[in-house]
């Protein structure tokens, strides 16, 4: 184990987030304490057997464009601490009234093969991104409010990221299919599709398809959090589980991998006004309600290309995913992973799992569980005979769980332009508390199992004036 010195951090939370800048600070010497308020580590990279023995169910996150490509996970010896990617045969499924599924493939030609007059228009706009995409990744996973790295390339990337998903998908599809697939990647934005800047994550999304895919973690996405733990563990580190932290703890540096609601909560410490103003505005996003099941088999689908895909978007066409991403009306735009066609540690032999979510309005209380069955239903009749067990997570079932998920919100934050560049303030990670940082996924680049708003915090802490001495008096501000 290596030495580690006499300043200490600690980190509040051990999502993600908490977890990479909890290793990167025991890296530079800190003696780093994590404390996390469950008995079990990981926030939203947690995995749990919530329906019936033998059913390893992801309570939060299942599938990880973000995580496999994350220069932040990069640094990592993940793999030597247990981690291990599974890729499904396709990335995602998108099935349609007719009978068929529009797929995204790992290969463009193929995803172009089956988008009838939009196959070239698919193939023009995400094969340059698909090359560019490990020299755009740092500016991507970055503060917006930076010089990139490559200029030239977010310049045009911004052109189109910038616009509402369904007009920018309206402008460069022409028929229902090529529409329908990216309205349904554009909607983990959890924007409505005609508001300003929601084509970014369907941009993002698609490309990293065909890029790095859209790997879940064999056994569970508790092993990316066991998988940082171990590399934490062996920097020198300790975590420190079922405790709940409501006072900030004594450190040199204490990181906060929770959400400005929480940041505010905390009761030994004087905020500016300016900058408890700016925190109390912050807006969370909708909530999400999810649901689990252990299956007697595979979900049967209509389409059985579906059963190639780790994930799959149960909407229809644009105007409907639209429609419900907007209002929360008609059908919910649900989505689904079927971790166990890839992973057989998931169910017992012959048995198999679901983990299905939708957006709602954040706090509400509505159960849709039986519309989010009917959807299914829709492509998949028969599906109900399939269930062995249920697990509903309503929103507040959800913020229960985790106190960073406020209203059932999985971003930390609503992704609006406003809080897309400001996240969650114009300081970003930092505090007026020179000690404390933020590192939460309500600091960009935002949601997602990537690590990255820990990495840039403690970049942000490190790489500028902030090295703070050992035995250096408290800040004024925190009592
Ligand atoms: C249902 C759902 C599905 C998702 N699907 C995906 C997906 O497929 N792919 C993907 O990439 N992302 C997905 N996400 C999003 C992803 O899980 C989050 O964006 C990510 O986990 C955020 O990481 P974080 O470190 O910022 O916070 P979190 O992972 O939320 O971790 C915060 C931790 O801090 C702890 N904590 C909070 N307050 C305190 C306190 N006062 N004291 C001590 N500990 C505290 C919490 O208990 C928690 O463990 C999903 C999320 C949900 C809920």
């Amino acid at each position: 184990m290596p030495e580690t010195g006499s300043k200490t951090a600690s980190v509040i939370g051990s999502g993600p987030n908490g977890l990479s800048a909890a290793i990167l600070l025991a890296r530079a010497g800190y003696r780093v304490t994590v404390h996390e308020a469950n008995e079990q580590i990981g926030g939203g990279a947690r995995s749990s057997e919530l329906t019936l023995p033998g059913f390893l169910h992801d309570v939060c996150s299942a599938v990880h464009p973000m995580a496999i490509t994350s220069p932040c996970f990069e640094q990592f010896p993940l793999a030597e601490h247990g981690l291990e990617w599974i890729h499904p045969d396709a990335p995602l499924a998108h099935p349609l009234d007719d009978g068929t599924a529009v797929m995204l493939e790992r290969s463009i030609d193929a995803t172009a093969a089956n988008l009838g007059p939009d196959g070239d228009a698919w193939r023009r706009f995400f094969g340059p991104l698909a090359e560019r995409w490990p020299a755009m990744k740092m500016d991507l996973l970055s503060p917006i409010l930076r010089i990139p790295r490559k200029p030239v390339d977010m310049a045009l990337f911004g052109m189109h990221a910038l616009r509402p998903a369904a007009s920018l998908a309206r402008s460069l599809f022409k028929g229902e299919r090529a529409r329908a697939l990216f309205a349904g990647v554009a909607a983990h934005s959890i924007m409505p599709l005609d508001a300003p800047a929601s084509a970014s994550v369907g941009i993002v999304l698609s490309t990293l398809g065909h890029a790095v895919g859209w790997p879940i973690p064999r056994g569970g996405s508790q092993k990316i959090s066991d998988a940082l733990a171990g590399c934490l563990r062996a920097e020198g580190g300790e975590i420190v589980t079922g405790t709940r932290v409501t006072r900030f703890p004594d450190a040199d540096l204490i990181f906060c991998d929770i959400t400005p609601r929480q940041l505010l909560a905390f009761p030994n410490v004087r905020w500016p006004k300016s900058f408890r103003q700016s925190l109390e505005s912050w807006k969370y996003g909708p909530g999400v309600f999810k649901l689990d099941y252990a299956l007697d088999g595979p979900i049967p689908w209509n389409a059985p290309e579906c059963l190639r895909a780790g994930t799959v978007h149960l909407g229809g066409t644009l105007e409907e995913v639209a429609l419900w991403e907007r209002h929360h009306t008609g059908k919910p735009f649900v989505l689904v992973a079927q971790q166990s066609l890839f992973d057989p540690t998931r169910a017992p032999e012959g048995k198999h799992t679901a983990w299905a979510y939708c957006h709602l309005r954040n706090g509400s209380t509505q159960d849709v569980t039986r519309l989010i069955e009917d959807q299914i239903e829709r492509f998949a009749p028969g599906f109900r005979e399939r269930i062995l067990m249920r697990s509903v997570l309503a929103p507040a079932d959800l913020e229960r769980r985790n106190h960073n998920l406020v209203g059932g919100d999985i971003n930390g934050g609503a992704f609006n332009l406003r809080q897309l560049i400001f996240r969650p303030t114009a300081r970003l990670y930092r505090t007026p508390v020179n000690r404390v940082y933020l590192c939460s996924a309500s600091t960009p680049p935002g949601g997602g199992v990537h690590g990255m708003c820990g990495y840039n915090a403690v970049k942000a802490a490190l790489g500028v004036s902030v090295q703070v001495a050992p035995g250096r008096p408290i800040t004024p501000l925190i009592r």
